[in-house]
């Protein structure tokens, strides 16, 4: 902690890692010789600059852009880009941190890595989101590549802001270089599922896990935070295996809707007309309230999908959830739940899904993205959904069994920080003192 002041989600991400892998270190003493626990928690690359740019009133603004290349012993660094005003060096570190592992539990050839900026994409015209891109990008291009590091979206940045750094990028670079971002749009080397992928990944990986304890999804009540990216794709998986999921928020409340979330509603609400929640509950009529200000975490349910952003379900939000009979926990977001939840969550015998497990379908479907676009090949979405698929069913199994090898069955926590780890490890190894 001395080490690293100031940068408090950095430091939860990393004692949450290292709670888990003394048992690792024991069995594997070549591990601590290296000092690869010392190593893994220093990126290998930090890089922060300024991302000027003049908005539509002419006046100029500085923002702060970053990309920490955090470790490449399995493949270029990969993971997203970050645009939110709460953005700063210990969010970045956290997310690349995490991005390690989960990127290792794929069992795809990608290392780890994380970006972005603390501009607010909120309220600005397509113009300013566009300069602000070209600025970004206009440092940025000289430190990623198909073979060193691959930037994606996070929250703030999805296919419209992929297409403008993209350009940019083929602009500077004058190389139509596709696997140099994934996230892409379908007509300009995107894959398909890329955009559903997270959301439906979480959604699977609930199911195996209910699954692996006799259960089902099918006829359970559902919540979900947020109504971004993962959130949406979530609800929509949710329903199609059977589950009634009743409500969603965004930054500025909670919708509670009796009659079943309307996604395709919630889709034009959110993502065609940036709109907020409010406006889909305005839209939907007596079914549906609207909860200005209030967590999604009252509302009663079984089975709840964190989607939003970092510490969003604390211990009063886990005390709701287990008063009104949560069975499953599983976060699509990275780091949604609080430590302290997590532990609450576990002691009352509730199934939780980590983020680095249950979130990875989206960096997965990136991996596959990099491959289509490196055999100039373009799958179809049953082909890719089936592979988004069978790497969720793997990444439980994996986090299920290396649980229950470590004498902790039912933990996946545990098991997806010790099966990430394990992987990174062994290559940090064999590469040498790098
Ligand atoms: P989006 O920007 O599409 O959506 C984010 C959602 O969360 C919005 O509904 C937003 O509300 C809400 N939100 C964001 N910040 C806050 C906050 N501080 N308080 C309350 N609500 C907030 O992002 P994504 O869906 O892409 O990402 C969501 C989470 O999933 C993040 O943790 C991200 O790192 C993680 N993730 C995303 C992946 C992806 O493929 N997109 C892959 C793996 C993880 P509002 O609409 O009001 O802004």
């Amino acid at each position: 902690e001395s080490r690293n002041p100031a940068e408090p989600e950095f430091q939860q991400a990393v004692n949450l890692v290292l709670d888990n892998l003394g048992p690792v270190v024991t069995r594997h003493p070549e591990y601590a010789d290296a000092k690869l626990l010392e190593r893994i928690c220093e990126p290998e690359r930090q890089i922060i600059f300024r991302v000027p740019w003049v908005d539509d009133a002419g006046e100029v603004h500085i923002n702060r852009g970053f990309r920490v290349e955090f470790n490449s012993a399995l493949g270029p660094y990969k993971g997203g880009l970050r645009f939110h005003p709460s953005v700063g060096l210990g969010v970045v570190k956290f997310l690349g941190f995490e991005q390690i592992f989960k990127n290792s539990l794929t069992g795809l050839p990608i290392g780890g890595g994380k970006g972005g900026s603390d501009f607010d994409p909120k309220g600005k015209s397509d113009a300013e989101i566009m300069f602000f891109c070209q600025s970004f990008m206009t440092e940025l291009y000289r430190h990623i590549g198909e073979y060193t590091d691959v930037p994606a979206g996070d929250i703030g940045v999805g296919t419209r802001e992929i297409g403008f750094l993209f350009g940019q990028y083929k602009r500077i670079t004058n190389r139509y270089e596709s696997g140099a971002l994934t996230g892409k749009g379908l007509v300009w080397g995107g894959a398909r599922v890329r955009t559903e992928a997270t959301g439906y990944g979480t959604a699977y990986f609930v199911e195996e896990m209910l699954a692996a304890n006799g259960s089902g999804l099918d006829g359970r009540q559902v919540i979900v935070s947020g109504s971004g990216n993962v959130a949406i794709y979530a609800i929509k998986k949710v329903q199609a295996l059977g589950g009634r999921v009743v409500a969603c928020s965004d930054s500025s409340g909670y919708v509670f809707d009796r009659a079943g979330i309307d996604v395709e509603l919630l889709r034009q609400v959110k993502e065609v007309e940036r709109g907020g929640i409010a406006v889909y509950a305005e839209r939907r009529g007596a079914v549906a309230s609207y909860a200005p200000g209030k967590p999604v975490w009252e509302v009663p349910c079984e089975v709840a999908l964190p989607c939003a952003t970092q510490n969003e379900l604390d211990t009063s939000a886990a005390k709701q959830l287990i008063e009104s009979g949560v069975i499953a926990v599983a976060e699509g977001a990275n780091m949604p739940c609080t430590p302290e939840a997590v532990r609450l969550l576990r002691d009352a015998g509730v199934l939780f899904g980590p983020g680095k497990a249950a979130n990875a379908g989206g960096v997965a479907t990136s991996a596959l993205e990099m491959q289509q676009n490196a055999s100039r090949d373009s799958w179809t979405f049953e082909y890719s959904e089936q592979r988004l698929r069978e790497i969720m069913r793997d990444i439980h199994a994996s986090c299920f069994e290396t649980a229950g090898k470590y004498g902790r069955p039912g933990d996946y926590a545990l098991g997806a920080n010790v099966a990430g780890f394990c992987r990174v490890a062994d290559a940090m190894l064999a590469l040498g003192v790098i």
